[in-house]
């Protein structure tokens, strides 16, 4: 079925012709002619299926058939992501499809300065696209008004709720016109995702796609069981194949992404990471860089990586096993996009494999293991992670050692008067006292009299003797 006959304009047909899409995705046929109609909708749609283009166009056929019910430009569709990564795709993807209409976009998002943001309302944008924390700064500035809202979009709304944004939604919608339509989007369907839907929308259809909770048929993929030490000696061993062109590397924490873009990086392979360490405009030139094919891989964490969406990625590397399926799904789905094929690979050490099998559970499959020929599985670990527990103590007991040696090297030079010596007059309970040699009195109230010279009672604020 080609995108003329669902309903769309001629602009607006000729935007995704030349975005190069030939026809409609299934969720795009499905939606896109409810939306028109002026129905609520709840998508449920795996990741990489083209759901973005699914409301976008509408949307912009919407908007762009008559104007704003004040006559100003002013804001008329608000779409609410749970990520800047995301905001700043959708809002790459309005653009894209309205290059031919008179409808000026926005994005919000926080990390960087308000102003540009702000200037952007204040010139007028029908659509907005914002993630909630910052567009309830702006709000609260009075820089937000919501009087010609027409649609509302909530956009990967089961991440939402994860990361907890569900007040935050509330207090947006709160300021929303009640007579608007809405749609919401979420990639698996949950009694939380149907009560949110209850809360926001109105007699809505509802628009399934495939199963919930797999990832789209066109991945293919692999499980890799390796131990830990040897992961980083795995990936770059794929590394040498140069059909691994574009490679997106999950791993669960910012400082293991750090760590395996550094490896990647002394083996001359171009990398970029992407985290919530890294600035905003650091994370726009990571993904800049990783979608102009300038760095071959991209290492991001789950919460960086939400809505990256980089056409023609071949490859995506589980480097951990993500301890939560969802995050599974989200992060294979960032292969395969649309029409195109990908291949999604697991790196699994002995002690994930029960996070495996949760996974293997949720999508109903059981993955394929698959040994490299050539690799050395039985390498001995590069590095150390974990100092024996013996050697430990030993190190700790020689610094302690040092200190007192210091400490008593210190005393003897500067034979500090005994106690008995010291003048002390009284100090109230919280001051101690103070005597001639102020740095000592201040060594004791840090009960660090390592010189065991004279100590204060904590009561009295009287030396007393060391015992
Ligand atoms: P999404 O699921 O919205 O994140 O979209 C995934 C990818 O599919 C994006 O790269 C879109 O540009 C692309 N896409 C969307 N619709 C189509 C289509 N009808 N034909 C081909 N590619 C599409």
């Amino acid at each position: 079925m080609p995108f003329t006959s669902l309903g769309l304009g001629p602009k607006i047909t000729k935007a995704v012709r030349e975005a190069g899409y030939t026809e409609p995705t299934p969720i795009q046929s499905k939606a896109i002619p409810i939306v028109l109609r002026g129905r609520d909708v709840v998508g449920i749609a795996q990741t990489g299926t083209g759901k973005t283009a699914a409301f976008v166009l509408p949307i912009l056929e919407r908007l762009s058939s008559h104007g704003s019910a004040s006559g100003r430009r002013s804001i008329r569709c608000l779409v609410l992501a749970p990520t800047r990564e995301l905001a700043l795709q959708i809002e790459e993807n309005a653009r894209k499809y309205s290059r031919h209409l008179h409808l000026r976009v926005a994005v919000i998002y926080g990390g960087v300065g308000e102003q540009p943001q702000i200037n952007a309302l204040r010139q007028g944008a029908e659509i907005v696209i914002a993630t909630p924390g910052r567009l309830i700064d702006l709000m609260e500035q009075g820089h937000v008004r919501y009087d010609d809202l027409e649609i509302a979009v909530l956009d990967e709304a089961d991440r939402m709720l994860d990361i907890g944004f569900l007040p935050a939604i509330r207090q947006i919608v709160k300021k929303l016109p009640v007579q608007r339509q809405t749609l919401l989007f979420s990639a698996t369907i949950s009694k939380e995702i149907e009560a949110l839907a209850q809360e926001f929308l109105k007699n809505p259809e509802s628009v399934q796609i495939g199963r919930t909770s797999r990832p789209a048929d066109s991945v293919t993929q692999f499980v890799y069981e390796v131990p830990a030490h040897a992961k980083t000696s795995l990936l770059l061993h794929l590394l040498k194949d140069e059909n691994l062109d574009s490679v997106l590397v999950f791993s669960r924490t910012k400082h293991g992404a750090d760590k395996i873009a550094r490896r990647l990086e002394a083996a001359a392979i171009t990398t970029a990471t992407l985290h919530s360490n890294r600035s905003q405009n650091q994370r726009i030139k990571a993904l800049r860089e990783f979608k102009s094919g300038a760095v071959r891989v991209l290492v991001a964490t789950d919460i960086a990586a939400r809505g990256i969406d980089v056409e023609a990625l071949s490859h995506v590397v589980n480097f951990d096993v993500p301890n939560v399926p969802d995050d599974y799904i989200h992060r294979v789905g960032r292969t395969a996009r649309a029409e195109l094929t990908g291949d999604a690979i697991t790196f699994v050490a002995p002690d994930e494999e029960n996070d495996l099998r949760a996974i293997e559970r949720a999508i109903s499959k059981r993955l394929p293991r698959v040994t490299v020929p050539d690799f050395d599985y039985r390498q001995k670990p590069a590095e150390r992670l974990e100092i024996p527990i013996g050697e430990r103590i030993a190190a700790i007991r020689a610094r302690k050692a040092e200190d007192r040696a210091r400490a008593a090297a210190k005393a003897a030079r500067k034979s500090v008067p005994r106690a008995g010596a010291l003048k002390f007059r009284e100090a109230p309970a919280d001051k101690h006292v103070v005597g001639h040699d102020s740095r000592v009195v201040q060594r004791q109230e840090r009960g660090g009299s390592r010189l065991g010279q004279a100590r204060t009672d904590r009561h009295s604020g009287r030396p007393r003797r060391r015992k």
